[in-house]
């Protein structure tokens, strides 16, 4: 069976058992502090468990892209050295909210693992909480009872609270879980050995590829757990370990998931999978690792120098220095692959196709660079070799390698290691460790808890109708960071929008009475609304709250018109046009789109002039708060990569712009009043990002520009035509020029007769001795030509012009043989007196001083030099 048929079967299977099933979120998180990227099915769900949000159904299943490269689940290491973890893996998934518990979780696993899949029971092994006495907790008799009901009670296995009790975090839902593991080795194998010891020992052979959690407690802040008022299931299953199982297949990439990338990728590199432990590790990684980067950069995260742009950043480099080292890969070859991959997942992921060409470049400009950086790292280690004194390298200098040039750590290792040398790893740790504490340093905050005023109350947004109101507090919190101290309010009804979708969040005012609080900013961590204050109201009930209502609309003018500009552009340059990020703030707007080149003038004027059309159109914005995603999306609207839309989406419309958006926006396009792009230029590879101003900012913008012509216009005399009269201006400036050229070459001449007329002869040396003042490029001239028309010349040329001495001493080539003089070194010797110094080649050198006073002293040595 072909991978995408086991996905489908899998969505199928539960489709029929009445679950609803959904797309995969992103892979890259928005709004969740503790949290960059999806890395378990649940991730998306996590507001239905924690109660903040109500579920679409309470039956639902799908497939969720996950990846697991940082923070408590980190995979990274493993990738490649084993056979069966990814970076980015997909999870296929169902849940129950508050719908069916155990037995149906079991019977359907059971049910689709064997009859649907048809895995041998003789295969399987399952395992259940075995209870913990320190919690209290017993152990998971039910599970086991359903358990038993399938298979044979040797097989149902005990695993401890570790392996088998599952927290969503420090609090929350949580619950016992029940873990299915398949033996696929071989049947010699399994006779010497028995499976069920090889069970939960990281066995590539013996695996779990299901874990189905049943949440049935609640962690309270203080440890202690209570029972949950309704149950849960959440389950996950290893895509990629269910196909090799499947496929008969012992390891993940004998699957027909990796099998074209690794086809392409032996043709690209010439090495056979298979042929040596350090080629296989480092195919599995490229194959593995081009997916995680590509899946990103569809998601709109693109590699970057922080935050989860940095952690994409380093599983491409982790790739391409596997390639480098192991394959020899000196030249971009990953990109190469995007085509096999966006052929092979597209069906299921469309993403992937669409931004094809994207994904290719901003690999390619990646790969390039980090090449660029590993050639000059490789040449500042061969430094560090040459110039240590002992066989072993200073931890220091490798982690600065790395720190300051990004030359990967292991790369350093082996190179040293391959020259004899070897790494004073103690050092490198240390560094390692001072570097982690700085980074934590800046970026430490400490959160105390929530103070929950009304625990009752619901939190809901109202700005898009008002911008005050009366509010009550429902909780806050205080945070310190680096800034300082802050309060996190919440409120129960806020007209203050919260930063998202590339929006800046609102500022403005809490005010009771005679106490007014202002309100820094607001943003959004989940769902929950948070505003940001220096202080707590003493007022919790009650107060008024009052949005900054200039800057809100400078906002809006702004937002709206990055629709507009967004329509622009597909309508000018084409539907390739993606939107990749923006920025919305009151001042000015940021937009980015995937486009390959940059807009010649034309495109900008004509995407400009596009956006003003649209402004005088004077287009009402219709606006749907409440409309299902399908229809949206008939009705024209353009759904974002890498944005998690609901069922239900709120739509914006001004004509035939027609977008998803939770932004605030003017009622009509006339009010932005006036648009105008700043400029134009490259984010990122593939990446073209515009600046734009509107409503005042763009005003102002044009009135500085009239100024500036006022005051051109004064200063040539207010004539009638101004183009006329600086081009005028220009032409008579050329022309005097080129009248000053001709001068100075009448100059030269005159003055060029005047010094021969001095030449005098000391033996076979015909000298010039002249003491001048002119300027220092025509006796340079001068001198040369003098050069081509006497014979055993030797010249000096004592000069002061504009109150400064310098002195040019030139000579004939066989003057300089002959006699052994240096022009260099005369003029070195001589500037002396002139208070300087110089120098330059043996027949011609020169000299700057301070001193015009010294000149004549110059002329005399000269003169002594020669008799
Ligand atoms: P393991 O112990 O093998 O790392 P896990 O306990 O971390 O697995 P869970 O968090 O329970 O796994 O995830 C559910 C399922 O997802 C696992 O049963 C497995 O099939 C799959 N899975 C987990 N991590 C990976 C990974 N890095 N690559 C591929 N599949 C994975
Ligand atoms: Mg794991």
């Amino acid at each position: 069976m072909k991978s995408n048929e086991i996905r489908a079967k899998f969505l199928n299977f539960f489709q029929s058992k009445e679950h609803k099933i959904v797309p995969s979120a992103p892979l890259v998180l928005k709004d969740d502090p503790t949290l960059m990227f999806s890395n378990s099915g649940m991730t998306q769900f996590k507001d239905y468990f924690l109660g903040y949000q109500t579920p679409v159904s309470n039956r639902i299943a799908d497939t969720q892209k996950c990846l697991r490269v940082s923070g408590k689940h980190n995979d990274l290491d493993d990738v490649g050295k084993d056979t069966y973890h990814h970076t980015m893996f997909e999870m296929l998934g169902n849940w129950s909210f508050g719908d069916y518990f155990k037995k149906e979780a079991i019977e359907w696993s059971w049910e689709l693992l064997t009859k649907e899949f048809g895995i041998s029971k003789d295969n399987i092994y399952v395992t259940i909480f075995e209870g913990d006495a320190s919690e209290n907790l017993e152990r998971d008799q039910e599970a086991y009872d359903f358990w038993k009901e399938h298979i044979s009670e040797d097989r149902i296995l005990n695993g401890n609270k570790n392996d088998n009790f599952w927290e969503m975090g420090e609090q929350g839902p949580c619950g016992p879980c029940s873990e299915i593991h398949v033996d696929i080795r071989s049947a010699e194998e399994k006779a010497q050995v028995d499976g069920k010891s090889l069970v939960n020992m990281d066995h590539p052979q013996v695996i779990e590829i299901w874990n189905l959690v049943f949440m049935e407690f609640n962690r309270k802040a203080n440890g202690s757990l209570e029972k949950l008022p309704q149950q849960h299931v959440d389950t996950g299953m290893g895509f990629e370990r269910l196909c090799m199982v499947l496929q008969g297949k012992t390891s993940n990439y004998d699957t027909d998931v990796f099998t074209d990338l690794i086809a392409e990728l032996e043709s690209i590199s010439n090495k056979k999978y298979g042929s040596s432990q350090p080629i296989d590790m480092a195919i599995r990684v490229v194959v593995d690792h081009v997916r995680a980067v590509a899946f990103a950069i569809a998601d709109g995260q693109l590699p970057s120098n922080n935050g989860a742009g940095y952690v994409i950043r380093r599983i491409l480099r982790r790739a391409i220095s596997y390639g480098y080292r192991n394959l020899g890969m000196n030249e971009p070859f990953i990109h190469k692959l995007i085509p096999v991959l966006a052929k092979q997942m597209g069906e299921a992921f469309p993403e992937l196709p669409k931004q094809q060409k994207l994904i290719n470049d901003v690999i390619f400009e990646e790969e390039r660079s980090f090449l660029r950086t590993i050639e000059q790292g490789l040449v500042r280690l061969d430094n560090l070799i040459s110039n240590s004194e002992g066989k072993v390298l200073s931890g220091a200098a490798v982690f600065e390698l790395y720190d300051t040039f990004g030359f990967p750590p292991d790369l350093s290792r082996i190179i040293a290691e391959e020259k004899g040398f070897s790494i004073d790893e103690k050092g490198y740790e240390e560094e390692m460790a001072k570097q982690k504490k700085r980074s934590q340093k800046a970026s430490a905050t400490a959160t105390s808890d929530w103070v929950v005023v009304d625990a009752n109350a619901s939190e809901s947004f109202v700005g898009y109708d008002r911008t005050d109101g009366e509010v009550n507090i429902t909780r806050y919190r205080k945070v310190e960071n680096n800034k300082g101290e802050f309060y996190q309010i919440v409120l129960d009804q806020t007209p203050f929008y919260a930063e998202s979708g590339g929006q800046i969040g609102d500022s403005g005012f809490l005010i009771a009475g005679d106490e007014k609080v202002e309100v820094l900013d607001t943003k959004k961590e989940n769902n929950l609304i948070i505003h940001i204050t220096k202080d707590l109201p003493e007022v919790k009930e009650g107060l008024t709250a009052k949005v900054n209502v200039k800057r809100r609309n400078d906002i809006m003018k702004n937002h709206s018109a990055t629709h507009l500009l967004h329509q622009a552009l597909r309508t000018v340059l084409g539907e390739h046009v993606q939107q990749k990020g923006s920025f919305v703030g009151p001042d000015y707007l940021r937009f980015d789109f995937s486009h390959f080149s940059k807009l010649t003038e034309e495109e900008l004027k004509h995407v400009n002039d596009f956006v003003n059309n649209k402004i005088k159109e004077h287009l009402d914005l219709i606006e749907d708060r409440a409309m299902a995603f399908n229809d949206a999306i008939d009705a024209g609207a353009i759904a974002l990569f890498g944005e998690k839309y609901g069922d239900v989406v709120r739509m914006i419309k001004f004509g035939d712009s027609v977008e998803l958006c939770g932004g605030t926006h003017v009622v009509n396009t006339s009010d932005i009043y006036l648009f105008q792009i700043v400029s134009e230029s490259s984010s990122a590879a593939g990446i073209r990002r515009i600046e734009a101003i509107t409503g005042d900012k763009a005003l102002a913008y044009f009135k500085n520009f009239e100024q500036q012509f006022r005051q051109v216009e004064d200063k040539l005399g207010k004539p009638k035509d101004v183009l006329a009269s600086l081009e005028k201006l220009q032409y008579e400036n050329d022309a005097l020029k080129k009248e000053i050229e001709n001068y100075k070459l009448q100059e030269v001449k005159n003055q060029k007769q005047v010094w021969k007329n001095q030449a005098q002869t000391y033996g076979d040396v015909n000298a010039i001795l002249i003491k001048t003042s002119m300027d220092n490029a025509l006796i340079k001239d001068i001198v040369f030509q003098l050069k081509a028309e006497i014979d055993n010349l030797f010249i000096v040329v004592a000069n002061s012009f504009k109150d400064k001495p310098t002195i040019s001493v030139g000579m004939s080539d066989n003057v300089v043989k002959e006699k052994s003089w240096n022009a260099g070194n005369l003029v070195r010797e001589w500037a002396k007196e002139i208070k300087g110094g110089g120098g330059g080649q043996p027949d011609f050198a020169t000299a700057g001083g301070k001193d015009v006073n010294g000149l004549s002293k110059v002329l005399e040595l000269a003169k002594e030099l020669l008799d």
